[in-house]
């Protein structure tokens, strides 16, 4: 008898085993065929050598292993399709959740005849069903990163949907000094709202995220939305020119067909004299990860205001000095109580006198990323050195800052 054969022999006489069961232990022999082909031809063999030697034939009852759970594909399968059938996707993939009690008694019976050669249990019902699936939704399996995984519960026919996210990159302009670029939880109630926060849970009642996302969520019918964006400029400061590039992620979505141009219209009815949109496009996990690594230059416009007499040969002087200036920059004091203490270097790339009118006065700055502008031009007590405070020698604020550029890979400026 051959070693296979024997094997399966073995099996049948230990359990009653259903052609998948038994077909499964043998998988890697021989493919190109379903366990159940593959176990009903041993089956058959089995019998062959049987009858050879006058013994009993192996009989068939309901299977000791899987307990008649490969009868239920069907079932399975039209479970997943009805709830398949609530959202739109493109592509899915079968998982299931299998009794414990079935794997062990999988694992005892490889550690009975050897399971050297076998597949597990749940790689098949995933297989199986998703293969009904697939014939009936005329959806595609994909397996490295599915729309959707339908996780059946094979002790139920019970399913929950994982739907992946979708992403959306475009650009964006912030033409208000009062809102941040991102939803701001209440710092006292963390969003669970407080009288601080009037029961609202925020400290803002309204982001750039807010003014998108809650457009592109309701389309989606998804869960919550995240704004990814490539940097991020103070609450206090205007994001003009060609806008900073985002992406914006939804979870959970229902819907992933978006008309990405009928919701930017939306998006900017509902953000009108606070922020704008543009150029969206269908965008990536990845493409996230590659926004956030980013590490563009800076074009700002800053308003000056000198504490103390200045004039504009003076002015020019210093701004000449500075320009291509390499500055060392320790943490400022605003925000040191949320990032590390650290010194960086940074370098003034480009800094020009714009507008020049007494004590104020005008500047254009080209900074390499992560510069903080304000900290150049006060000097932050002396955390910032040079500065331009104390290179003129009179206290220096900003008292206003745009960012006019920003300089990434499809922007080159
Ligand atoms: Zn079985
Ligand atoms: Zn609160």
């Amino acid at each position: 008898m051959n070693e296979i054969i024997e094997r399966a022999d073995r099996a049948l006489r230990a359990h009653d085993l259903c052609d998948h069961c038994l077909g499964r232990l043998f998988a890697q022999v021989e493919t190109g065929t379903t366990n159940a082909e593959r176990g009903r031809n041993m089956r058959i063999a089995v019998a062959l050598e049987r009858s050879a030697r006058s013994e009993e034939m192996p009989s068939h009852e309901l299977c000791w292993l899987c307990e008649g759970t490969f009868d239920s594909l069907d079932r399975f399968a039209q479970a997943a399709v009805d709830k398949l059938s609530t959202i739109e996707y493109d592509t899915f993939l079968v998982g299931t959740r299998v009794d414990p009690l079935l794997q062990d008694r999988e694992e005892r019976l490889w550690a009975e005849v050897g399971g050297d050669r076998a597949e597990p249990v749940k790689a098949e019902l995933n297989r199986e069903i998703g293969k009904i699936v697939e014939a009936r939704t005329g959806k595609t399996v994909e397996f490295r990163s599915p729309d959707v995984v339908a996780v059946v519960d094979t002790r139920f026919a019970q399913v929950d949907l994982d739907i992946a996210p979708i992403f959306f990159y475009g650009r964006y302009r912030k033409y208000s000094r009062e809102i941040p670029q991102t939803r701001w939880p209440c710092r006292v109630c963390q969003g669970k709202g407080c009288k601080r926060c009037g029961n609202t849970g925020k400290m803002y009642q309204i982001s750039v995220q807010e003014v998108i996302g809650d457009v592109f969520l309701k389309a989606a019918e998804g869960k919550d939305h995240f704004f990814h964006g490539m940097g991020r400029e103070d609450i206090d400061a205007r994001m003009l020119g060609t806008g900073r590039p985002f992406v914006l992620e939804i979870s959970e979505p229902k819907r992933r067909h978006l008309d990405l141009e009928a919701l930017t219209a939306l998006a900017n009815d509902n953000g009108k004299g606070l922020a704008d949109f543009s150029g969206l496009r269908p965008s990536s996990r990845e493409e996230v990860r590659q926004i956030k690594a980013a590490t563009p230059d800076k074009v700002y416009l800053a308003e000056v205001k000198a504490h103390g007499k200045v004039n504009k040969g003076r002015v020019d002087e210093v701004v000449q000095s500075l320009s291509q200036a390499r500055i060392t920059q320790q943490t400022p004091t605003r925000v040191a109580h949320r990032r590390a203490d650290l010194a960086r270097e940074r370098t003034i790339h480009e800094l020009q006198l714009m507008e020049f009118d007494d004590e104020r006065f005008v500047l254009r700055l080209r900074t390499e990323s992560g510069t903080y502008v304000k900290e150049f031009v006060s000097g932050d007590n002396g955390r910032t050195v040079p500065s331009l405070s104390a290179a003129l020698g009179v206290p220096c604020e900003v008292t206003a800052l745009d960012v006019i550029q920003v300089i990434d890979n499809s922007n080159e400026g």
